[in-house]
Formats: structure tokens, C-alpha cells, sequence
């Protein structure tokens, strides 16, 4: 028995036969190949059946696993990488590998770069962020060749060449933890090979991990002491020179040997597609709709929602999708989005797993435990994805 065979195909789909009066299925185009695109595709299927017909048009092949390749330039394996082929067979979406370019809202229909024109009933925009470095004479993380980039000092520290690090974060809105773990585990793996090193952390958070609210910032803040890992909080960064870091406000200079920085995020800006907040965000409303413009939704990294996490992503894909059901007459209107994170600190020894319920940007209820307190336990928490990818992994490994 195949995989798709074992994975259950709609099985909550309500049975309406109302949604359109010509009986076709309703069509969803959902642009994206990432965490939120295949939570909502996910999601459709399970609130629509066969009654919602969708087409995926994602710009790569694989669906990489990248909260995971944070540990790559310390030799563990690769992130989990899946074709996104076969994620569309199994889960029944028509995929296609070509670029968005550009909406004509007014038509409904979305051009790609290769020349097609796809026309759709609801559209989601699932593109993620743009990745851009913002500091010369640093090491900018690029998930996509992390390896790469980190492999060279990892063995550096391993030798005792490097003596002081900076992990430093730019001002706009970025990815809450991999600054965290880089800095966790390339301070286990010091203390492993018995090398001095210092490390500083510089983030414009109030404190670290902030989003995940008071009791978890404290605990981890801790942790980072315990380490040896000095955090500034509050601090706007500036590179002037190799090794210089130049913190404000205030006056205060750190003299490193190398500095690690992560990347500032964009927004996509995709022509037709309306812009919100700087940096080209796309503004979207508690359901997700994207404000201006008629059966068109967003997701993820992609919106002006200001923490960037794959389980927001899948949390404001459910709600996308809810919505999309609610317009072709299969599912009610979706409860407004209410974010709720939960993460895995990796941190060199046993990870940590921090959770919060979000409100004005800081978490509330904040928990840190040593043990998951959400089922399954993976790094992006998703209610549809997060099972799905752990039953294609039980499947590959029993062959
Ligand atoms: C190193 C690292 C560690 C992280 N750790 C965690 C963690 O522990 N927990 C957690 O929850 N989150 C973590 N995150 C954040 C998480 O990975 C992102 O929030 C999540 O991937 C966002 O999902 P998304 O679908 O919005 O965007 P993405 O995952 O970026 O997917 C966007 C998709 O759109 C496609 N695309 C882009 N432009 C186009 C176009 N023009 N046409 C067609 N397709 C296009 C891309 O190819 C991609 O498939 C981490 C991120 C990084 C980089």
C-alpha cells in the first residue's frame, strides 16, 4: 500500500452540493510552496473534499524542512527536504513550478513568469519573506547554504582560531529563534572542544525571545548566562568596520572577531498586489483577507503580521483557508486569527520547548518546559502539516 493509499484523503469533508450553481468545483490557486501554502492546501481538502479543486504554483520543487538547518554547520544531518510533487499527489492539488509575477485582481487571474495566465475563484498568497543582508563585513545567514556559510568558523571555534562572536540582529521584523540556537550551540560545541570563547548577542528585542513572553524570556535569558552568552537587548546594530559593532542607542562599540548576522525580511512585492507596511508586507485582515482586493488571501511570512514563525504561518493558513471555504459556501466564517506560538529552542544539550499565547506583539501565558506540551512535537507547530510530514516519515522509514 502506497503512502497517498494510507494518508485519508478528505476526511472531514462536509457534503455540500451548493457551493456553485453549476456544480463545478470551486478553484483555489494557492501560491507558495512553503509552511503555508501546504498547511492550507491541507486544510482545503479537509474542509472542502473534492468540492474545492486547488492548484499550487511554487517557484522550487522541494518543500525544505528549515527550522532544522540551523544545525547543519554543526555536522548533524540535513534538514528534511520533500518533493513537493509528491506532497501534491498524495494530498490530490494540481502543482505547477513557475514563478508569480503579477495579479490582474480586476480579471482574476495571476501571470508567471513563464507566460500562463491561471485564473482562479479565491487566491492565497503564501510567498514568504525576502531575504536581504543588511551589514557589510558579516556572515548573513541564508538558510538555503547555511552549511556553507557557517561550516568555515564552526571549525574555526573547533580549533581555537576564533576568540569572540557576535550574533547580531537587524531592526526589522526576523525569524525569533535560529539567533538563539547558532549562538546555544556554537557555545556547546566551545565548551565541547574545551576553547575559550565570548559571545554576544544583539537583538532590538526588549528581551530575548520576548514574543514568547515574560516567564519563558526570563528562563532562556537565564540559560544564556549559564552559557557564558552576554545578550544586549534593545540594541540597534550598525557595522562600521570588520569585527566592530556599533550598538544604539548610545555609544558602545564591540570588538569581535567575526559577527554573524541575521538577514532583514521584505515582503514580496509582487505587482497588483497592494503593500502595507514598510518593507512590503502584505496587510491582511483578522481573516486573512487581503485588504483592497476581492477573493484574495495571504499567509505566512509573506503578511504584515509582525512574527515571522512557521506555526503562525500554518495558524494563519487555517484561518485563509476557513475564509475560502466560507466563500465557496463549504465551511463557516473562520474565528478571527488569534496567534498562539510554540517553539523549539535548540540549544546544544536538551532543547527547550517555549509556548505563549500572542497579544500586542509579547506573549502571554508564557510556558517553558523540559518535555512538548503540544502533540506532535515538531518545530512548526501545524494542525495539518505537522501530522501529515510525520506520517510520510513513519512511512519512508519502515520502507
Ligand atoms: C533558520 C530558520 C529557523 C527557523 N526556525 C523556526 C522554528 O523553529 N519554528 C518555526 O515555527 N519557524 C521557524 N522558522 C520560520 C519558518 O521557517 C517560517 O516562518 C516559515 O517557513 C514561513 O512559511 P511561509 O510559507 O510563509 O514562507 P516560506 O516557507 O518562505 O515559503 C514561501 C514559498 O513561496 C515560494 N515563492 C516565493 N516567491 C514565489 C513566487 N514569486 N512564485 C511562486 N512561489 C514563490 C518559495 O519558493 C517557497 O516555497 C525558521 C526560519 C529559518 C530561516
Amino acid at each position: 500500500m502506497s503512502f497517498s493509499d494510507s494518508y485519508p484523503h478528505g476526511h472531514n469533508a462536509i457534503a455540500v452540493t451548493s457551493a456553485s450553481p453549476s456544480n463545478e468545483p470551486f478553484n483555489v490557486l494557492i501560491v507558495g510552496g512553503g509552511v503555508a501554502a501546504l498547511e492550507a492546501a491541507l486544510a482545503l481538502r479537509d474542509l472542502g473534499g473534492t468540492r474545492i479543486r486547488t492548484t499550487m504554483l511554487a517557484r522550487g520543487p522541494e518543500f525544505v524542512y528549515r527550522p532544522m538547518t540551523v544545525r547543519e554547520p554543526f555536522d548533524y544531518a540535513l534538514a528534511q527536504r520533500h518533493p513537493l510533487e509528491r506532497i501534491a499527489r498524495d494530498i490530490g492539488v494540481e502543482l505547477r513550478i513557475d514563478s508569480f509575477k503579477w495579479l490582474e485582481a480586476e480579471t482574476r487571474v495571476v501571470h508567471t513568469e513563464a507566460g500562463e495566465q491561471l485564473s482562479y475563484d479565491a487566491l492565497l498568497l503564501a510567498l514568504g519573506a525576502r531575504m536581504h543582508p543588511r551589514f557589510k563585513h558579516v556572515l548573513t545567514i541564508d538558510d538555503k547554504r547555511i552549511d556553507q556559510l557557517l561550516h568555515g568558523l564552526i571549525q574555526d571555534v573547533e580549533g581555537g582560531y576564533v576568540h569572540s562572536l557576535a550574533f547580531i540582529v537587524p531592526g526589522r521584523m526576523g525569524w525569533p529563534l535560529p539567533i538563539y540556537e547558532l549562538a546555544l550551540m556554537t557555545a556547546a560545541r566551545a565548551y565541547d572542544m574545551n576553547v575559550e570563547l565570548s559571545i554576544t548577542i544583539a537583538t532590538p528585542e526588549d528581551a530575548p525571545l520576548a514574543i514568547f513572553g515574560a516567564g519563558a524570556s526570563d528562563a532562556v535569558r537565564q540559560l544564556l548566562e549559564e552559557q557564558g552568552i552576554s545578550t544586549i537587548a534593545s540594541a540597534y546594530c550598525e557595522v562600521p568596520g570588520p569585527g566592530c559593532v556599533a550598538i544604539n542607542p548610545g555609544s558602545r562599540e564591540l570588538h569581535v572577531d567575526r559577527i554573524v548576522a541575521m538577514p532583514e525580511l521584505h515582503g514580496p512585492s509582487v505587482p497588483g498586489v497592494p503593500l502595507g507596511s514598510p518593507g512590503g508586507f502584505i496587510p491582511v485582515d483578522a481573516r486573512c483577507k487581503v485588504a483592497g482586493v476581492e477573493r484574495v488571501y495571504a499567509a505566512g511570512d509573506a503578511t504584515d503580521f509582525a512574527i515571522k514563525h512557521g506555526g503562525i504561518a500554518a495558524q494563519q493558513a487555517d484561518v485563509a483557508a476557513q475564509a475560502i471555504a466560507a466563500l465557496a459556501g463549504l465551511a463557516g466564517e473562520p474565528e478571527p486569527f488569534r496567534p498562539d506560538i510554540h517553539g523549539i529552542l535548540l540549544t546544544g544539550g536538551k532543547p527547550l520547548y517555549l509556548s505563549a499565547h500572542v497579544t500586542g506583539g509579547h506573549g502571554s501565558s508564557s510556558e517553558i518546559t523540559e518535555a512538548p506540551t503540544w502533540s506532535p512535537a515538531t518545530k512548526i507547530a501545524a494542525k495539518y502539516l505537522a501530522p501529515y510530514l510525520e506520517a510520510r516519515e513513519r512511512a519512508a522509514s519502515s520502507g
